[in-house]
């Protein structure tokens, strides 16, 4: 059976091997014994309900708390032709009704359902006439009491676990990995504990990085235009601060979205929508943004302030990189966010909840200020052993050189002294940078010895730099409605002379990943396909199978099906439309050669169809029209037309009359004219849009 299973993963889902706690999580299902699986968020957990559902008979019921992902998750399927649905409140009554009655047909490999149906005894009465062999209840933290999420729904899962004729296998996933909650999982769906699978906590492809002591709206611009190609989220601490970024990136030129609990419904959904389907880039956001967003391809999450607690952090840096490339989660730390957060918890009106709320916020704080290696001390927080240093983050990679700034340090310590340690920042940098700000002169601090000390800087450079110091704790902060900033003990030893302090440089942007045209061009592909079939890009391919198309530069259908990704379907459904963009890039870049062998025939494991083209060609002599060939058999019309040159290169009959309209030729004569008939491209680029390749190239043989 497990065999079989493999074979499914090739020939839909289009990768060649499980990955690990996937293989132990099928095999245990396939052994028909209850389990809980436990996988970080992009760990691959849809795959090990998704497997079992084609191996075994029958409809396997999916529960699964969010209506957004449902309808994602479903076109997944859909795309790579595992037929499912779902029902929710998204959808009529009626509509409701008619999926039931189709999946009692045995339509459907798959039915997603949110919780809050299984509240209906009508509903659960029509699941009863279902062949269930499995119920697999996704984010199945939502039953846990403890959790972050409780659903009180969720506790109905079990009773219809209990009405169904034939007890189905029964798995339960979920990211959340507390004991207790896992606990909570087994007892109410009675799943012996033992059958728990579990991998590590480690997120392999995120690379965390803390920058302190820096102008950090400076690096977050610097960042989003050193990155601009690459989708990222923006998380701030308030509204306010989201609309401000917002505001300030968008008259950067950048494609930015936004989103907070302060927009109508339908503001956020349409900047939820823009940014699922790439047209933005960047979204900014509070905390309220993300549980929902199964986008693969965000390559960055940037936190411009300190979130309150390192599960949230977790949560919502993880969002990055699901599709498994390298990615990037960046806290721009300042010490104002602990004030900002403190009072955001101290609004909270739960006072029962404060003191535990503080102690999380101070790990937040540590994790910060931590010089170990950043992985390992967030999976030693939520007790996951940490293991070896990742040798990705901030810390593991810091190879800056440090500047002795020992006497600056004196300097600013014995301005704050000298003021009385009762002023705030802004104050004390005014001074040492000789500010004639009013206020400075009526509090005569213009005639303190300090007074315009370190003036070769500006206010804001004295600023970050006191914000350095206190990253350091050489200054503390007195918290308050203006908080004031003193010297603290290990301040006072820098003044006597008896500790020294260094300065690190700045922290400088980077780019995430070099740009490659191909991969640009590739992403074009796939932008026009999915609004022509309306589903998030990455839905058609994740941002992980297009790097591995720039890498094999597939160029048939037996080696695009050899890309991680690809599945049997998508290569018949788009395999044309890429390997043509491919074949075009790479008559245009002799130089560019594959990086990966491509493996011969008798090594692969599936033959790809191959006469799909033949297809196309008959219902062509029938006289359809390419568009009307495409709607037919369910393809994009550039693979129409692909099949149509193939035809073509394969010396089959094809009338130039039937493609080309009179009216472009006197068009094709004079571009042929002006730039040769060598290449398809720079003819192309003579001619209006609406001129396919295809009409060029039957032009060029009539
Ligand atoms: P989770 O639900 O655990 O957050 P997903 O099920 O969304 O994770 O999977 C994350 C990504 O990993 C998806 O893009 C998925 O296609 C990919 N993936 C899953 N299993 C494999 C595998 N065996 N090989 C390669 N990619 C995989």
């Amino acid at each position: 059976m497990f065999e079989q299973a493999e074979q499914l993963l090739q020939s839909y889902f289009g990768y060649s091997s499980f990955r690990k706690g996937q293989e132990e999580a099928i095999r245990s299902v396939l052994a028909e014994r209850d389990t809980v699986c436990v996988m970080p968020t992009g760990g691959g957990k849809s795959i090990c309900y998704q497997i079992p559902a084609l191996v075994l008979p029958g409809t396997t019921i999916v529960i699964s708390p969010l209506i957004s992902l449902m309808k994602d998750q479903v076109d997944t399927l859909l795309q790579v032709g595992v037929p499912a649905t779902y029902i929710n409140s998204s959808i009529s009554v009626q509509e409701a009704n008619e999926r039931m009655n189709e999946a009692r047909e045995g339509k459907y490999k798959l039915i997603y359902i949110a919780p809050e149906r299984l509240e209906s005894y009508d509903f659960i009465e029509r699941l009863e006439g279902l062949e269930i062999p499995l119920v697999a209840v996704d984010e199945a933290h939502c039953i846990s009491q403890w959790g972050h999420d409780f659903r009180p729904s969720y506790l109905h899962i079990q009773k219809l676990i209990d009405r169904l004729p034939h007890k189905p296998i029964v798995m339960a996933l979920t990211a959340t990995a507390t004991p207790q909650v896992r606990a909570d999982i087994c007892k109410t769906l009675q799943i012996a504990e033992q059958n728990t699978i579990i991998t590590g906590f480690a997120r392999e492809n995120l690379s965390f990085q803390v920058i302190k002591g820096q102008d950090r709206y400076a690096f977050l611009r610097n960042y989003v235009k050193k990155n601009e190609q690459e989708g990222g989220i923006i998380y701030a601490a308030t509204r306010k601060v989201v609309d401000q970024l917002y505001e300030k990136l968008q008259k950067e030129g950048i494609a930015v979205g936004r989103y907070h609990a302060g927009m109508n419904d339908s503001d956020r959904h349409h900047e939820q929508e823009k940014f699922l389907q790439d047209e933005t880039t960047v979204m900014v956001a509070t905390s309220a943004f993300g549980m929902g967003i199964d986008k693969s391809n965000i390559r960055y999450c940037l936190h411009y302030q300190m979130p309150k607690n390192m599960e949230s952090y977790y949560q919502e840096a993880g969002r990055a990189g699901r599709d498994g490339l390298d990615s990037e989660c960046i806290l721009l730390y300042s010490s104002q966010d602990v004030q900002v957060q403190r009072f955001l918890i101290d609004q909270s009106a739960d006072e029962r909840r404060i003191a535990g709320e503080l102690e999380k916020l101070q790990s937040m704080v540590d994790y910060c200020h931590t010089e170990s290696c950043l992985q390992s001390s967030i999976l030693e927080y939520f007790g996951d052993s940490a293991g070896e240093d990742c040798g990705r983050c901030g810390n593991c990679t810091d190879s800056r050189s440090t500047v002795d700034v020992t006497r600056e340090a004196q300097m600013v310590l014995s301005c704050i002294i000298r003021m009385g340690q009762r002023f705030g920042k802004t104050a004390v940098a005014q001074v040492l940078t000789g500010s004639k700000n009013k206020k400075i002169i009526e509090l005569r601090f213009d005639k303190l010895p300090t007074y315009g000390i370190l003036k070769e800087m500006s206010t804001k450079d004295a600023s970050e730099f006191i914000e350095f110091l206190i990253s350091q704790d050489l200054i503390g902060v007195e918290q308050g409605a203006y908080p004031t900033i003193f010297v603290t003990p290990a301040g006072k030893n820098v003044l006597l002379g008896k500790q020294l302090v260094h300065r690190k440089e700045i922290i400088e942007v980077v780019q995430i990943s070099t740009k490659d045209p191909l991969f640009e061009l590739l992403r074009e592909v796939r932008k026009t396909i999915a609004d022509q079939e309306k589903v998030p890009p990455f839905v058609i391919f994740s941002d992980a199978a297009i790097k591995d198309m720039c890498v094999k530069l597939p160029l048939s259908p037996d080696e695009f099906l050899q890309v991680n990704g690809v599945g049997e379907m998508k290569l018949k459904k788009y395999g044309d439309a890429f390997i043509q963009a491919i074949l075009e890039f790479c008559e245009a870049n002799p130089e560019r050669k594959s990086e990966a062998p491509i493996m011969n025939a008798a090594t692969k494991k599936k033959k790809p169809e191959k006469n799909s083209h033949l297809e196309t060609y008959e219902l062509f002599k029938e006289g359809l029209s390419v568009s009307e060939i495409a709607k037919k058999r369910e393809m994009v019309t550039s693979t129409i037309e692909n099949h149509i040159m193939q035809c073509m290169d394969q010396g089959m009959d094809i009338d130039w009359t039937d493609i080309i309209p009179s009216e472009y030729v006197p068009l094709l004569e004079q571009a042929v004219e002006a730039v040769g008939r060598e290449k398809l491209k720079p003819i192309k680029e003579q001619l209006p849009k609406e001129v396919s390749y295809l009409m060029i190239k039957v032009f060029l043989n009539k």
